[in-house]
């Protein structure tokens, strides 16, 4: 189960990385931007609200956007989780969101946030680029040689957003931090909140993302781990009990009749492979997932 919300600063590689996650837990991702677009094109009783709003130069109200997320939680395809996008935004809408999501009985899970450093985020924004066609981002890093996007046999046309310029990037990032330290304030008091370091390859970032998921969980879940643990280490415990009784009884063999001794060593054998099998795939298992 992945219920989630996502927070980042613009080019922290949230949307990127929301886009895996959608892909490998077929869970939808929500933007809150992209509801409002889609049930103000679909004339939606919310859309039009909505519409209202914007054409008179407001603020589209929380009412209409946690309506809206009410309505796309609803749909099938959300059963087994999402992942929300673009809300909240601040503390109120927090409340108002864990309110609703307990009340349609799909509970917050975890936040995520992705920390990226400031001279990162800088370096990546300056160095984006995007189709004028498709909308493919691309990096400088990266670019193509002719500096088109292959999408069609023409290749397309690239451009740098306005508001990826360097001196609009660090007025957009403060913005950003004064908007979503009270957010991040609220969740971490919640204990809801995750932070990711949002730098390295996608695939380590993903691998840090699920790692944090899985820690978090719900608490009946921790509560059936415990339990599960508990038996285990029973289990164990009663393993040692039984092989003493067999040493017991192989040690007594042994004084009736020494002629059984190859049947021991073999037993020795075993229980010393055992633990060297453990390790070898211990770290066989470790090697693939540090070089992602
Ligand atoms: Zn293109």
């Amino acid at each position: 189960m992945m219920r989630i919300v996502l927070l980042g600063a613009p080019g922290s590689g949230k949307g990127t990385q929301a886009q895996r996650l959608q892909a490998k837990f077929n869970v939808p991702q929500i933007s809150s931007g992209d509801l409002l677009r889609d049930a103000v094109a679909r004339k939606t009783a919310l859309g039009l609200k909505a519409k209202a709003a914007m054409e008179a130069g407001q603020l589209v109200s929380d009412d209409i956007v946690l309506g809206l997320i009410r309505e796309r939680l609803s749909q099938a395809d959300a059963q087994n989780g999402f992942i929300l996008d673009g809300f909240p935004r601040n503390s109120d809408q927090a409340a108002t969101l864990s309110k609703l999501l307990v009340d349609i009985g799909q509970p917050l899970e975890a936040v995520l946030l992705m920390d990226v450093r400031t001279r990162t985020l800088i370096e990546r924004m300056a160095g984006r680029r995007i189709c004028k066609h498709c909308g493919k981002v691309f990096s400088v890093s990266a670019l193509p040689s002719d500096m088109s996007c292959k999408s069609n046999s023409n290749g397309h046309e690239l451009y740098q957003r306005v508001d990826d310029k360097e001196d609009v990037i660090a007025k957009r990032l403060d913005v950003y931090k004064s908007q979503t330290k009270p957010l991040i304030d609220h969740y971490s008091k919640l204990g809801l909140l995750k932070v990711i370091k949002g730098e390295g390859t996608l695939e380590l970032i993903t691998a840090r993302m699920e790692a944090a998921l899985a820690k978090s969980g719900s608490k009946t879940e921790k509560v059936k781990r415990k339990a599960a643990r508990k038996t285990a280490s029973n289990n164990s415990s009663v393993k040692p009990a039984a092989k003493k009784a067999s040493r017991k009884k192989v040690a007594a063999k042994r004084k009736a009749a020494p002629v059984k001794k190859p049947a021991v060593v073999k037993k020795k054998k075993v229980v010393a492979r055992k633990p060297a099998r453990k390790t070898v795939k211990k770290s066989a298992a470790r090697k693939p997932a540090r070089k992602k």
